[in-house]
């Protein structure tokens, strides 16, 4: 039997875990804030921005919403930034990507305060990561170690394979496979657009991280039995439904699941842990700047 790996439910785990931990924090009069910066008028970035600003009130984090136009210059995005670093209600700072071409995103993830950070895409906190030291681990892959832990699956000399390479998925997650801790230890291969003969690569894996943003990418004719299969993918497809599309992950589910021992599902795999670990950052920012100790889930 394949075991389909329910995200939301160790999402809610998540949530209960970090709802004891702000009580602790709030007996010491501190409560986390989390200040998210939209300068976009994309609607999925309006989304994406909205629900986290929901998650945090649902777990007891102050959530405060900054937009900035984005016709406005880009000194008016520092300034907020800038603010916001020396503002000392705040422990988190999440400014959503993408911002206007007009903007530098390189700058913009450097300007933020890395004890803020809680993205953990500042140069230092990705230093930190790689050295094995992280402060911040990135939400989607630590939430799928979170999630790989939940089903009992042990890294630990397990050959991973990464498809995808970005800044924000691959590249961290194959950082964190291979440290020297739990949740590490694996023997990690990071497949991209370039990579050649890639259903060979995932066929030699016992675990498949997929995150390539491209629907259905990889079935159960790349995969061997038993492997582990993490569908990070979240792609909009044209479909008879309402809004007339319908969200697909980068794993055909069905084929793979006859191969898999266990899978994610999308959704509610690893969507809801991507945002689960938001609010654990910002709850560990708030510990870490109020100087208080507390116990993380
Ligand atoms: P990205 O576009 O930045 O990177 C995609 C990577 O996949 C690139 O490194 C590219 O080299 C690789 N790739 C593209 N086509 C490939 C192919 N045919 N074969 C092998 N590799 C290929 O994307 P991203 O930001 O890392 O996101 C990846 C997917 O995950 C997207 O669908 C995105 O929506 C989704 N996502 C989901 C969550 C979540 O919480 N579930 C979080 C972040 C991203």
């Amino acid at each position: 039997m394949t075991h389909v790996i329910d995200g939301n439910a160790v999402a809610q785990r998540i949530r209960d875990g970090l709802g004891e931990a702000i009580e602790t924090l709030a007996a010491n009069g501190t409560t986390p804030t989390l200040a998210t910066v939209l300068m976009s008028d994309d609607p999925a970035s309006e989304t994406y921005v909205s629900m986290k600003q929901d998650d945090c009130e649902e777990v007891g984090i102050e959530a405060i919403d900054v937009e900035i136009d984005p016709d406005a210059p880009a000194e008016e995005l520092f300034e907020t930034v800038e603010e916001l670093n020396a503002d000392d209600d705040v422990d988190g700072i999440l400014v959503q990507m993408p911002v206007p071409d007009h903007v530098d995103q390189r700058a913009v993830l450097r300007a933020i305060d890395p004890e803020k950070d809680v993205d953990g895409f500042h140069p230092e906190n990705v230093g930190r990561l790689v050295a094995g030291d992280a402060r911040y681990k990135p939400c989607t892959p630590h939430g799928i170690q979170k999630l790989l832990e939940a089903a009992d699956v042990d890294t630990e000399g397990k050959d991973a394979v990464v498809v995808g390479r970005s800044d924000i998925v691959g590249k961290p997650m194959a950082n964190l496979f291979i440290q020297k801790a739990p949740g590490g230890n694996a023997t990690t291969t990071v497949c991209h657009s370039r990579t050649e003969d890639l259903a060979a690569k995932t066929r030699a894996a016992d675990i498949v991280v997929a995150a390539a943003g491209v629907p259905e990418m990889i079935d159960g004719s790349m995969l061997s039995d038993g492997v582990v299969v993490i569908d990070v993918g979240i792609n909009r497809v044209d479909a008879d439904t309402e809004k007339g599309y319908e969200l697909v992950g980068d794993v055909d589910f069905e084929s793979a699941k006859e191969k898999a021992s266990a899978i994610t599902p999308v959704p509610g795999g690893v969507g809801p842990m991507t945002r689960a670990m938001l609010l654990y950052n910002t709850v560990k920012a708030a510990g870490s700047r109020a100087d208080v100790e507390i116990e993380l889930p």
